[in-house]
């Protein structure tokens, strides 16, 4: 653990082990922190804070640039560390390597634009002043699906914000935390500023988090149970909140669209990360002049995918995290069967040879999928394309908007005014129009309905992390 810029162990002295997905295989025991330590780490960030926030946005900016330089540099250790932990293939944990470092050197720009405003009054004696400040010391606890950039997506605006943080990783990924924490200590950004508590039992850490007087405020990434119940948690003692939680999101592909190159983009970003991760489409809406020619080509391209360890040439489907994510997927995939939808390809774990030891999953293609199926309402977070028929538009819109959730939603039309319609008409907070990774640091990234509150990414990310004042100046 890391806390007040020193590397330490936990009160209790204990450990938890951590696994390799892709062969079951131990790796590392790492700090077992408990709400002592996350107390520790609090205290720290809470008197680091009155020096940090006071800083230039000048000063805050550099440690930023530091820390993203140095991140760029260690780019291979980093996917390195990234494909063991957590098993995707090394090129897309480069990828999201370079996406996390992004968010560092956006905000340390963003940092110096964190400006007030002088308001006209009726009173013409009157003036307004509005002012933007740190809220305080955040809490963050980040999930294990994209392990490194929830972490800088959450630190680098809270730092150019002027808050101190303190990190709770997935127990699942802890390594890359430890990596990215050694990254800021050589930025040599001031103790107690950035604080990780590594821990097996998340619960304490989250209750330590959402009492502790210290705390202003709650940065969440992960399921929307763990998520609504720490906002409950957080709104008994009034902290601000920010979750980033499930999604479901819908693929439509309207009968403008051309169906093979929406295919192609649906095999690209259904199977990113074996499917594990919020915005990955979880209902193909495929209108009916288009539905045959989307299925052959994506069955044909899934059919072709390898899986495999991430370390291995030309391996695109990673394990998923562990044995219970598979059973999840199996569970989705023999309802829809059972209740008539078509298995095209894929539908079982992979257990032969090297994959034995591993928590694999056939990359699959689910055709004929109706509403009465578990996959049609429930977030498969695995390597599963469940595809729907439907003849109108605004049946299709209808359906889309039919889910709990509200995070990512992609539409596939060569009309203008059709993709205008969809993106007014969506209830998600992240629309790809024709384009299948709609992310970057520089825009809003976020939920609606039970996706979650709050925005990452761009200036709403760092407005997460302030407070609004206004004075009014007689004069
Ligand atoms: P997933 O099912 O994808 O693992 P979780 O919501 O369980 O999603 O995990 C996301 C993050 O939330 C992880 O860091 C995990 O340790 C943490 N977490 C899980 N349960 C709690 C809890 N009760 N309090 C605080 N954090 C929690």
């Amino acid at each position: 653990m890391y806390i007040n810029g020193a590397w330490c162990t936990p009160k209790s002295n204990a450990t938890f082990d951590v696994f390799n997905p892709a062969n079951g295989k131990k790796i590392a025991n790492v700090a077992d922190g408990t709400e002592i330590d996350a107390r520790l780490a609090i205290d720290a960030a809470g008197s680091a804070f009155p020096s940090w926030s006071k800083s230039t946005a000048y000063q805050r900016a550099t440690f930023l640039t530091n820390a993203h330089r140095i991140m760029l540099s260690r780019k291979d250790v980093l996917a390195e560390i990234m494909t063991i932990e957590q098993g995707k293939p090394l090129k897309a944990a480069r990828n999201e390597v370079q996406y996390a470092a992004d968010f560092l050197l956006w905000y340390a720009e963003e940092a110096k634009r964190i400006n007030g405003e002088i308001l006209p009054s009726t009173r013409p004696d009157q003036r307004f002043m509005v002012l933007h400040q740190a809220v305080g010391v955040v809490a963050a606890v980040t999930p294990w699906n994209y392990p490194i950039s929830m972490i800088t997506r959450k630190i680098a605006p809270a730092l150019a914000a002027g808050c101190c943080i303190v990190l709770k990783p997935a127990e699942a990924t802890p390594l890359c935390a430890i990596e990215m924490f050694k990254i800021f200590e050589e930025a040599n950004i001031p103790n107690g500023v950035v604080n990780l508590v590594t821990a097996r039992d998340p619960k304490p850490i989250g209750e330590e988090f959402t009492t502790n007087p210290t705390v202003a405020k709650i940065t969440f990434t992960g399921s929307t149970a763990v998520g609504k119940m720490l906002a409950c948690q957080a709104g008994a003692h009034m902290k601000r909140i920010s979750l980033e939680l499930g999604g479901h999101a819908p693929f439509i592909v309207c009968e403008d669209a051309d169906p093979v190159h929406a295919a192609k983009g649906a095999s690209l970003v259904k199977f990113l990360n074996t499917g594990q991760a919020c915005i990955s489409p979880n209902r193909f809406l495929v209108h009916t002049s288009a539905y045959d020619a989307f299925i052959d080509t994506l069955s044909t391209r899934v059919a072709k995918m390898k899986a495999g360890s991430g370390f291995e040439d030309g391996v695109s489907i990673g394990p998923l995290i562990n044995q219970a994510a598979i059973d999840k997927v199996n569970r989705q995939v023999t309802d829809a069967v059972e209740k008539g939808a078509k298995l095209i390809t894929g539908g079982m774990q992979l257990t032969e040879g090297r994959l034995a030891d591993g928590h694999f999953y056939a990359p699959t293609v689910l055709a004929d999928v109706t509403p009465d199926m578990l996959i049609y309402s429930e977030e498969t977070f695995g390597p599963v394309a469940p595809i729907i028929k439907y003849d109108d538009n605004d049946d299709a819109l209808a359906m889309a908007n039919d889910t709990t959730y509200g995070l990512a939603a992609y539409v596939y039309t060569q009309n203008l005014g059709r993709a205008m319609h969809m993106f007014e008409g969506l209830r998600f907070g992240i629309i790809g129009i024709n384009d299948i990774n709609p992310t970057s640091a520089a825009a809003p990234f976020g939920g609606m309905k039970d996706s979650g509150l709050g925005r990452e990414g761009g200036k709403p990310g760092i407005m997460e992390y302030l407070e609004t004042k206004t004075a009014g100046l007689s004069i």
